[in-house]
This record gives structure tokens, sequence and C-alpha cells, in this order.
């Protein structure tokens, strides 16, 4: 009697695309059965590989990772999204131009209604930058008021703001889940922010040891973890968070699916 051949699922990525093809293993050795399996998301895939961790990047700016369960940000090309990838849409406060912000507006309201766009963002208040803080505190509060017409949660981008973005979301935000991204600050805002039932996200901050402490007191159920423009990989950032709370990845890593799940209506979580 020939034994059964063990097939096992792979990806492949070519022209940014994920290919998801069926690999077959006879027991006299390998042969490929390239056949194309439609209709599987990257959850799907690791799923399928049950020793593999889910890694849910929350916020990043890097070219998506078919193993990675990410949101890439997007602040203009709005017409750009690939329907594959998910995306948060938003205008960014570096990136307001005052001539023209009702434009950039309406181009971020329009795309944000596709469902691959999981959240505004990242939107929120800068102190450092050149734009004026009224016009960076106007279009905020647009952002605030959109997300929360639309049923998506809000990314917050804050620098030396926190006080006041705190204020406007207590002011106009009504249902709309909150993540304060690229969180480097000290405990008392983070206690402040999840006081307020929002959510942080660490980057790669966890790499400096005065964040060490103000993340490991931040509850499991309030974490995110994301790559943003740094030249960390996911996976080192989720070994590092989970080396600080004295857990594994994957730990660590399920908790934050929970917590993906809970705000992120997206078929693949
Ligand atoms: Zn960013």
């Amino acid at each position: 009697m020939t034994k059964p051949v063990r097939s096992k699922l792979t990806c492949i990525v070519i022209n940014r695309e994920f290919i998801f093809t069926q690999i077959a293993c006879s027991p006299a050795g390998y042969f490929f059965c390239l056949k194309r399996i439609e209709n599987v998301s990257p959850t799907e895939y690791f799923y399928r590989q049950p020793s593999l961790i889910l890694y849910i990047d929350i916020h990043t700016h890097q070219s998506p990772n078919p193993s990675v369960w990410s949101i890439q940000n997007v602040h203009e090309h709005f017409d750009k999204l690939y329907p594959q990838s998910n995306y948060s849409t938003g205008i960014h406060p570096w990136y307001i131009d005052a001539a023209n912000t009702s434009l950039q507006l309406d181009r971020m309201k329009i795309a944000s209604q596709a469902s691959n766009v999981l959240a505004i963002g990242e939107c929120g208040l800068d102190r450092i930058c050149l734009v004026d803080f009224r016009l960076q505190e106007k279009v905020f509060i647009e952002q605030i008021s959109w997300a929360n017409e639309i049923a998506k949660p809000l990314i917050i981008h804050c620098v030396k703001a926190h006080r006041e973005a705190l204020s406007l979301l207590k002011e106009y935000n009504r249902t709309a889940p909150v993540i304060f991204h690229g969180f480097n600050n000290n405990e008392e805002i983070a206690a402040s922010i999840i006081q307020s039932g929002y959510y942080l996200s660490f980057g790669k901050s966890l790499f400096s040891p005065s964040q060490e402490k103000v993340f490991a007191g931040i509850s499991n159920d309030r974490l995110f973890l994301e790559t943003d423009d740094s030249e960390y990989s996911i996976e080192s950032i989720y070994a590092q968070a989970a080396r600080i709370k004295n857990t594994t990845p994957e730990q660590l890593g399920n908790h934050i699916q929970q917590n993906a799940k809970k705000i992120f209506n997206s078929p693949t979580l």
C-alpha cells in the first residue's frame, strides 16, 4: 500500500502579491505540485502552521510581509491601495496642507471607506512640527468625528501634546477605539491614556532602558506592538517585549491577537 502524500501550504511573493501554493511531498522524495490556492489570507496561512505565532504589526510604513498581520499607514496617494493589504488612512499633522485641508480630508474620507482600511490615522497633535497648532487641532477633530461616523478605530500620533489630545478625544470621541502609537513617554502619561480606556502601541522605544519600566507596567489587555518606520523587525520587537514582560512571544502574541480581535473588524484575525 502506498503511503499518503503529505502536502504543505506555502507562500511566495511575486510583485508584492501573495501567492499561496500547495507543495506536495511523497514518501519517495519531494515533488512540487504548484497549484495556486485562491482565497487564502496570511492569517489562514498562519493557522495551517500552528508552530508559528501570528505577529501583529499595528502600525508600519514597511512593505507587507505575508507572514505578518499588519496595518500599513498611508498619509497620501489614497487611491493607490492594494486590495490584499490592511491600511490606516489619515492626515498626519506633519503633512497638513494649510491651503488644501478640505481636499486632503475629502480624499482620505473616500479612501477610508474601503473594507481593508481598518483605522483612521495616524492623526493627532505634534508640538515639534511647524504646522500651526490650531490647524492641527481642527484637522484632528475632523478625523475623530469621521472615525466615529464610519465606526473605525483611531491611530494617534502625539508629540508633547498628550494633555490636549486626550482632552479633544474626551470631547469629540464617542465610540471609536483609540491606539496611541509609537509610545515613548513616562508612566504618568501612559496611565492617563489607559485610564481613558485607550490602548498603547510600542516599537523601537522598547530597546531603550527608560521604556522598559513603563512597558512592564502596562496591562497586557491594553498593548500593541509595531515597527513604524524603524529598522527593527516585528519579530525582534515581540522578542524584546516578551523579555521585558518575562513571558514568551507566543503568550504575549495571544494577548495582542485578542486585543486586535476586539477592536478591528477583520475576517483575517
Ligand atoms: Zn508612523
